[in-house]
């Protein structure tokens, strides 16, 4: 076992990551909300940064940048190709399908376009990890800002047919909120009260709801159950093209 990752809460929601490979001893961070506490992570755990894994533009995930370079001159900055022009100085632009290597470590390079049009998640095939950035939450998803509802229904889709073992990280800790919405939409699922009733005795202790699994959100999370008759009905959409469930869902839950 050579792959070990560490999360850490920065800002007021934020979470930053660090993924290690202790063969090579390389060690890339998954965006930078605050450069400071990204580099702070690392000292802590005796890493040094070789890589930064940029998800998406947003200046809650990239505004660290500078001052994690500042620390680290030879930090390879990797980002998605097709944000490339709003995230700046990247050193590796990556698109769907591509493989970033971190020594031992692969991450396949999955586009998730939604929250923003060139969002990427990160996928550890082989440790069944994913840093999937602003596009899955536990329990819900983030807001579309950049494609139409059906494009973000299609990222989430290829995030959950990842192995229901994978162990998702995600860009903020938003689950007890989210929590408070899934159960407008699946008050009878056993599996969401339970899990609702586990968020909130980890927040109550400040910890952490992630890593998330996708089995687990396969079972409660709303946002990725708009096949399921239950979601459905819930929603006054029984039949329907689960895009537009999906749709309906997250149009509920912006106003919520
Ligand atoms: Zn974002």
């Amino acid at each position: 076992m050579t792959t070990h990752v560490f999360q850490f809460p920065c800002l007021k929601d934020n979470y930053g990551a660090l993924i290690h490979d202790s063969g090579s001893g390389r060690t890339a961070a998954i965006d930078a909300p605050d450069g400071e506490a990204v580099i702070a992570a690392a000292k802590a755990q005796g890493w040094r940064l070789t890589d930064l894994l940029v998800t998406h533009h947003h200046a809650d995930h990239v505004q660290g940048v500078p001052t994690v370079r500042a620390a680290y001159p030879d930090l390879r900055l990797v980002g998605p190709a097709k944000e490339a022009a709003r995230i700046g100085g990247l050193d590796l632009e990556v698109r769907e399908g591509d493989h970033v290597e971190i020594g031992r470590l692969a991450a396949r390079v999955i586009e998730t376009p939604g929250h923003t049009a060139g969002q990427v998640a990160y996928v550890f095939d082989d440790d069944d990890i994913a840093f999937a950035g602003d596009t899955l939450f536990s329990l819900g998803c983030g807001r579309v800002f950049e494609t139409p509802m059906a494009v973000m229904w299609s990222s989430l889709c290829k995030l959950a047919a990842l192995p229901g073992e994978t162990q998702v990280y995600c860009g903020h800790e938003y689950t007890e909120a989210n929590a408070r919405f899934a159960m407008t939409i699946e008050p009878g699922n056993a599996d969401l009260v339970a899990r609702a009733e586990a968020v909130k005795a980890l927040r109550a202790k400040g910890k952490p709801t992630l890593p998330t699994t996708i089995a687990l959100e396969l079972a409660t999370n709303p946002f990725l159950r708009a096949e399921m008759a239950s979601v459905q009905k819930a929603v006054g959409l029984e039949g329907s093209d689960p895009a537009q469930v999906f749709a309906e869902i997250r149009r509920r839950k912006d106003q919520f």
